[in-house]
């Protein structure tokens, strides 16, 4: 359910999002690179996202569910695609038709994805996903050799190929936390077991936005940075996204609903957590907490309007919140930027993440589908 972009629009620059891509394959000139577009290509919008990456030269995909992958698929895309969080009743079938690179990270995946295979006349990708230390999906050591033997047995049978062994960092967001270090020396652990049974997978990969950016040892065969090539830091003790060359791909803005002139004394917004210090300019932002700006940002939350930062006055609501323009002027329809790049004076997802108590990743992704997303 998309709404009017008069009213809020979120403006998504491919041209960006190319040059963040091609900027982190720079990072890592000898991985292959897969752009990581699930959630809705974290909230920029999947289908044209993925078709920027693969223009940009992303030899993969990454999705979490099998359906973000399948509805890849259906949009036409003929590129390797992986998808790593599956549950019992999954689409096994639909994955291995559709030549999917599929995460198996216990036997009971094997054991739902074998018959599918077999069902479906062709060997399944299989790409075997280690639990290093994140302690989330993914097979802990002490399964691990099981799993690999299962996986191996299968392959000799034909039924499956398997294509990559796997993980995912906890702490890479943390350069220098001690897990780091213990998750790659478990990686490599996990390789060499893999390698001893006689698994040859054509890609092993480990890197998330922060280890593409600061770990040249878990760039393996090939990254998958999220967050960095929307060009977000993962962290600020990461850096900047600046620092590493990569541009903001979102601009959030809305368009002012409504300017009153208000008394001094005026409680605003639900709760009156805001009441005008004297007489002022209140401006309405017609969006809201069900468009994902965080209610944790009530307050707090910085937005351009009429050419300086203004804070959002007292609570956001669902649909709308309040600024206080001060004595500055503005009229109905003049844009208010959340945030953007911050080359014009405007915020940034990271200064809301900041501001709510979060992280960007959580700002963009939750931008609803109440709001179009522009694409330039
Ligand atoms: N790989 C996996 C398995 C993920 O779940 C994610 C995102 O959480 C990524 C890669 C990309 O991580 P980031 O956005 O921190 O680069």
């Amino acid at each position: 359910m998309t709404d009017s972009p008069l009213r809020a629009r979120a403006e998504i620059d491919l041209t960006a999002y190319g040059a963040n891509i091609r900027a982190l394959r720079g990072i890592a000139p000898r991985a292959q690179f897969m752009a990581v577009v699930k959630a809705d290509a974290y909230g920029h919008g999947m289908l044209p996202c993925a078709r920027a990456a693969r223009a940009a030269g992303a030899e993969w995909l990454g999705t979490a569910t099998p359906h973000e992958a399948l509805r890849l698929r259906a949009a036409g895309d003929r590129g390797r695609i992986l998808c790593w969080l599956w549950t019992p009743g999954g689409p096994w079938r639909e994955a291995v038709e559709a030549d999917l690179d599929i995460a198996v990270s216990g036997l009971w995946a094997l054991r739902e994805l074998l018959p599918a295979a077999r069902a479906a006349g062709r060997p399944a990708r299989v790409q075997l996903k280690a639990d290093t230390g994140l302690g989330r999906n993914g097979c802990l050591a002490a399964d691990w050799p099981d799993l690999v033997a299962a996986a191996r047995a299968a392959e000799a049978d034909g039924v499956i190929d398997v294509t990559g062994v796997w993980s995912h960092f906890a702490c890479a967001d943390e350069p220098g936390h001690p897990s780091v270090r213990r998750q790659l020396d478990a990686f490599h652990d996990a390789l060499a077991v893999a390698e001893r049974a006689g698994l040859r997978p054509e890609v092993r990969h480990l890197a998330n936005s922060p280890a593409t950016l600061t770990l040249p040892d878990a760039h393996f065969d090939l990254v998958r940075p999220g967050i960095s090539s929307y060009g977000l830091s993962p962290s600020p003790e990461v850096g900047t996204a600046a620092d590493f060359g990569l541009r903001p791909v979102m601009t959030l803005t809305a368009s002012v609903a409504q300017v009153k002139e208000a008394p001094a004394g005026l409680g605003i917004s639900y709760g009156h957590r805001y009441v005008t210090p004297g007489r002022t300019t209140l401006a309405l932002v017609p969006l809201g907490y069900a468009d994902g700006v965080p209610r944790h940002a009530s307050g707090t939350g910085p937005v351009l309007v009429a050419g300086k930062w203004r804070t959002v006055a007292g609570r956001v609501a669902m649909d709308q919140f309040v600024v206080d323009l001060g004595g500055d002027a503005a009229a109905v329809g003049d844009e208010a930027v959340l945030f953007g790049a911050g080359e014009h004076g405007e915020p940034t997802a990271e200064d809301w993440a900041r501001a709510a108590g979060t992280i960007g990743y959580e700002i963009v992704t939750r931008i609803g589908p109440r709001v179009p997303r522009v694409y330039v």
